[in-house]
């Protein structure tokens, strides 16, 4: 099969031919159709991600059709669609077990070093063993990924629009409901409109709240935020006092959605006494951030997200009824539609920080894109 292989770090990806391997017992072989570029892509692909493994197939949010289940795999079935999860639960370790499977620590461990949960790779050029990325690596024809990995869609949802739901969708609406927990007339700043920055805005919209306050440094990413529920547009450049200005001495919850010391601090600035800083944004090994410790006495916080601190096996179906109810709209975060070929092209725009979301077609017929 053809999949997008990065040998190592900071060098193009290349499409090859890959071996992949049939899946075990409790994995299924899907074929993809459509896969969004993240920019957890991008961090592998330039070594901010990853322990020093390669080479590696790139890609963890998409969806696609099961071709193949293994002997204990039971909630799907050859011909269903399904959207791809990259943190599969073990159900068995602490998280799982305590309720929080997007801290599995198997799953964890398995994204670590480049495996599937059971700690072994399914994919192969030539004698060479290659890493999945995130137990998924959906820039390719095929994946076997562990079955808790595959979440089953309903016919209505296209599924180039699908294939943002096991990343970018989850973790920004995950941002809101569950680790900030926003509620009905709160006000909200979503500091980096991008990718998930844009369903954190859609998220702070479904749940109430009453003023959403969108920063960035791109004016076509501020008008998106506008047009998904954002009430308020600021370039990045004014600062957080211009947010505290707006919204009568700051916000109660900020979102930094980029994953840079500046930014987490940007987002800190604009709450006000009480408030709550969620950090959604990916930020490199090794960088620290600080913050004016006097102002904990206001009960200012911070908060960490991984995921959407979401239990994706259950809310993810339920964001999918949104988007079938046409309360949730996934197409418009999407800038570029490409092919396999055209994946380094899309991590180049993203590492220049253009355009919103590319998603990356792989089965034109069946993806139902606009293109
Ligand atoms: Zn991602
Ligand atoms: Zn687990």
């Amino acid at each position: 099969m053809r999949a997008a292989v990065l040998h190592e770090p900071r060098s193009p990806v290349t499409v090859e031919d890959v071996e992949l391997d049939p899946p075990h017992e409790d994995e299924v072989l899907v074929r993809v159709v459509a896969a969004g570029v993240c920019r957890s892509d991008l961090h592998f692909a330039d070594g901010v991600l990853g322990d020093g493994r390669w080479p590696m197939v790139l890609g963890h949010e998409g969806a696609g059709v099961v071709e193949e289940v293994g002997a204990r795999v039971r909630h799907v079935a050859h011909g269903d669609r399904v959207a791809f999860c990259f943190v599969p639960s073990c159900a068995e370790c602490r998280p799982c077990r305590a309720g929080r499977p997007n801290l599995c620590e198997t799953a964890g461990r398995a994204s670590l070093r480049g495996t599937l949960l059971d700690g072994t790779s399914r994919l192969h050029l030539d004698s060479t063993t290659l890493q999945h990325c995130l137990l998924t690596s959906c820039f390719a024809d095929r994946v076997v990924i562990a079955a808790a990995g595959a979440i089953p869609l309903p016919e209505a949802v296209p599924l180039w629009q699908a294939a943002l739901l096991g990343c970018g969708v989850m973790t920004g609406i995950g941002a809101v409901r569950n680790t900030a927990g926003v509620r009905i007339g709160e006000s909200v700043c979503v500091v980096g409109c991008g990718g998930v920055g844009l369903h954190v805005v859609a998220g702070a919209r479904l749940a109430g709240a009453a003023r959403i306050v969108a920063v960035d440094r791109d004016p076509a990413k501020l008008e998106l935020a506008l047009r998904r529920g954002a009430t308020h547009a600021i370039d990045a450049a004014e600062g957080g006092r211009a947010v505290r200005r707006l919204t009568d001495g700051g916000v109660d919850h900020a979102f930094e959605v980029v994953g840079l010391p500046e930014t987490i601090r940007l987002a800190w600035d604009t709450l006000r006494p009480g408030g709550t800083a969620v950090v959604v944004g990916l930020a490199a090994r090794g960088a620290e951030v600080s913050l004016p410790a006097i102002e904990f006495l206001s009960e200012k916080s911070i908060l960490g997200c991984y995921y959407g601190s979401a239990n994706i096996a259950v809310e993810l179906p339920e964001l999918v009824q949104l988007v079938v109810d046409g309360r949730l709209a996934l197409g418009d975060v999407v800038s570029h539609f490409t092919d396999l070929d055209g994946v380094e092209e899309a991590l180049q725009r993203l590492r220049a920080g253009e355009g919103a979301r590319t998603v990356v077609v792989i089965d034109a017929d069946l993806a139902g894109a606009p293109v």
